[in-house]
């Protein structure tokens, strides 16, 4: 008897979203959505922690937002993977309480309960497998979870965590543009660029991706992370409150079940000038009125909303133009332009896109699916059944370790292919040193205070040798998913140590795009203070070996004492913390006196304690 066939792994793509999230799989040639028993693809990304003790998720949890304002997290993917300091305005605006927990990171306080980022986020991706697998009647147990192109390792290592702690196992962290460019059937089959322009309801992205050889890789980013369909609402609400004053309603705007009433309309309002000329809005607000001041009608036409919606549009376009130029392209190199989340179905956002891109807009694909999509485009190539597709992706910002005297030396580069990985060696600075601190670094700068550190640990067990002998081999490993793995090893008595980058913090794009900025900015100073530190450690090292040399070798009286002056010259520079042209003045000097003794006992010894320490 044969046993049955296997059958393949089920492995879904989940957007897991700002506002929404969504899972989608392979189907055939295609993919489709995933969708719950009312046919709603959309899970709202919202969790309410009922006082009654139910936990509950997606479009009924959005409903109590309302009623239970400190009770409801949404948004919580602004906080995922950051601390509480770098997230301090962004904590403000938010109904609910996010307090600071271990090693800053924010917790969302919900009576006496302190829950992770990663925990609601997991249950929200909870019921996104939930829905998963009602929808395809078999358990969810993989998945590949999309993340926007300039989170971090820090942030994608915390939605890895998510999806764990959902019982999910996540195969791949995909940036969401490669998804979107996916789904559109941009596949890798074809080079070129293309731009994929995001505007969700509060987040807007562009990303310009070059695909080589079946290889994504995203070359700049830029977006407003509090810019989209919810600004465009907030205009019309404006515009309905205005009209209430002046039809001297009683209706009271502060009134949260007001505004929220005022919200939904001005929402509905403006989808429906996505295809019609013009809008009627009735409102009727069922306030204990007499004087019939709840009730509204007012028309809006579509020139009108273009028009108060221009400025903000005509923003995105601004990023578009920063994200092409970043990205060192012309406009005109643009060969594909994808669109992504429901605000792009606004005929002006299209049409001022195309204008400026000379473009059409890839329109074949729902906006709000395409991430999901794309995302179970890449399920099923990790999962086994389709081998024609290669998708590589990019890390945003280089990797490194603090050296000597607070330099930082990058193993790996910023726009590296992931995986990828680097050993480079390095040795102790002090004699008899046995453990070692390694300083874990992501940037663009020369020093590591102008960098962001993201871990540290300590090598113990180091046999006590003299500076610069010991060998200590450090990788740095980034995995498919751009998450980074840090390895230190002692060669000769194997002992080693390691860490994987813990979600300590994390960058927003805006962030990322500053620290950039701040690196070309700082191009010539950064030089200078490296240089100075090199010319330090230089220094450092040749006074040590000489004074080595000088013990090992016996030199005439005069020639010992012209070596010992020049060291000691050094050594004066070097304790008034002298400028770099003086040190290096000082070391050229020492090498003459050096270099002048005739059995070339000192240089030679010389020679060699700088090679030891030059390769630490
Ligand atoms: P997303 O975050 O991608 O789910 O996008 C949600 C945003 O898209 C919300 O602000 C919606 O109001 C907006 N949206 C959805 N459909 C339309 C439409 N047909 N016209 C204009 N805006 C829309």
């Amino acid at each position: 008897m044969s046993s049955p066939p296997t059958p393949t792994p089920l492995v879904v793509g989940i957007d897991l979203g700002t506002t929404n999230s969504l899972a989608a799989v392979r189907a055939g040639k295609g993919a489709r959505v995933l969708r719950d028993r009312d046919g709603e693809p959309l899970i709202p990304s919202v969790v309410c922690f009922h006082p009654d003790g139910r936990t509950i998720v997606g479009r009924e949890a959005k409903a109590l937002r309302l009623s239970h304002p400190d009770r409801t997290v949404f948004s919580v993917k602004r906080l995922i993977g950051r601390s509480v300091r770098d997230l301090d305005a962004e904590v403000r605006s938010l109904p609910y309480r996010v307090v600071a927990g271990e090693r800053d990171l924010p917790r969302v306080q919900i009576g006496d309960r302190a829950l992770s980022p990663e925990a609601i986020s997991a249950l929200v991706l909870q019921e996104v497998k939930a829905t998963a697998e009602q929808a395809l009647g078999a358990p969810v147990q993989k998945a590949v979870v999309t993340v926007p192109a300039w989170f971090d390792d820090a942030q994608r290592q915390a939605t890895k965590d998510a999806a764990a702690l959902a019982g999910l196992e996540c195969l791949r962290i995909l940036n969401e543009p490669t998804a979107a460019a996916l789904a559109y059937g941009i596949d890798g089959s074809k080079d070129g660029t293309a731009l994929v322009y995001d505007l969700g309801g509060g987040t807007f992205d562009v990303s310009i991706l070059r695909i080589d050889d079946g290889v994504f890789r995203v070359l700049s980013t830029a977006g407003d992370t509090h810019l989209g369909g919810d600004d465009f609402d907030n205009l019309l609400v404006d515009r309905i409150l205005a009209s209430f004053a002046k039809a001297g309603s009683s209706a009271r705007p502060s009134d949260p079940y007001v505004l929220q009433a005022v919200r939904a309309a001005a929402e509905s309002l403006k989808i429906r000038l996505s295809t019609e000329g013009s809008a009627t809005l009735d409102l009727d607000l069922d306030l204990d009125s007499t004087d019939g001041g709840g009730r509204l009608s007012l028309t809006v036409t579509r020139a009108e909303f273009e028009a108060a919606i221009a400025p903000l549009v005509q923003r995105t376009l601004d990023c578009v133009q920063r994200a092409v130029k970043d990205a060192g392209l012309r406009i005109d190199q643009i060969d594909d332009v994808v669109l992504v989340g429901g605000s792009t179905r606004i005929p002006l956002v299209r049409e001022r896109l195309e204008a400026l891109v000379g473009r059409k807009p890839h329109t074949g694909v729902d906006p709000d699916l395409a991430v999901a999509l794309g995302a179970s485009i890449q399920a099923d190539v990790l999962a086994g059944n389709d081998r024609s597709l290669l998708l590589l992706d990019v890390i945003p910002l280089s990797l490194g370790i603090e050296t000597l005297g607070g330099a930082v030396q990058k193993l790996i580069l910023r726009n590296s292919t992931i995986p990828t990985s680097r050993t480079e060696e390095f040795s102790t600075g002090v004699d008899g040193q046995t453990s070692v601190d390694l300083a874990i670094y992501q940037g663009e700068r020369e020093l590591a205070r102008d960098c962001r550190q993201l871990g540290r640990f300590k090598l113990r067990g180091i046999p006590a040798m003299p500076a610069g002998l010991p060998r200590i081999a450090v990788t740095f490993l980034v995995d498919a998913d751009g998450v980074l793995r840090v390895n230190a090893r002692e060669t000769r008595t194997g002992v080693e140590a390691g860490i994987q980058v813990v979600p300590s913090y994390g960058l927003s794009r805006d962030e990322v795009r500053q620290m950039m900025l701040d690196s070309i900015e700082n191009a010539q100073a950064d030089y200078l203070a490296r240089e100075a530190i090199d010319v330090r450690n230089k220094a450092e090292a040749m006074v040590r070996g000489t004074q080595k040399a000088l013990q090992m070798a016996e030199l005439p009286p005069d020639q010992t004492y012209a070596v010992q002056k020049a060291v000691k010259a050094l050594q004066k520079l070097l304790a008034a913390n002298a400028e770099a042209a003086a040190l290096k003045a000082g070391c050229d000097d020492l090498t003459k006196v050096t270099a002048s003794i005739a059995d070339d006992v000192i240089s030679s010894a010389v020679t060699k304690a700088l090679r030891e320490e030059e390769q630490r």
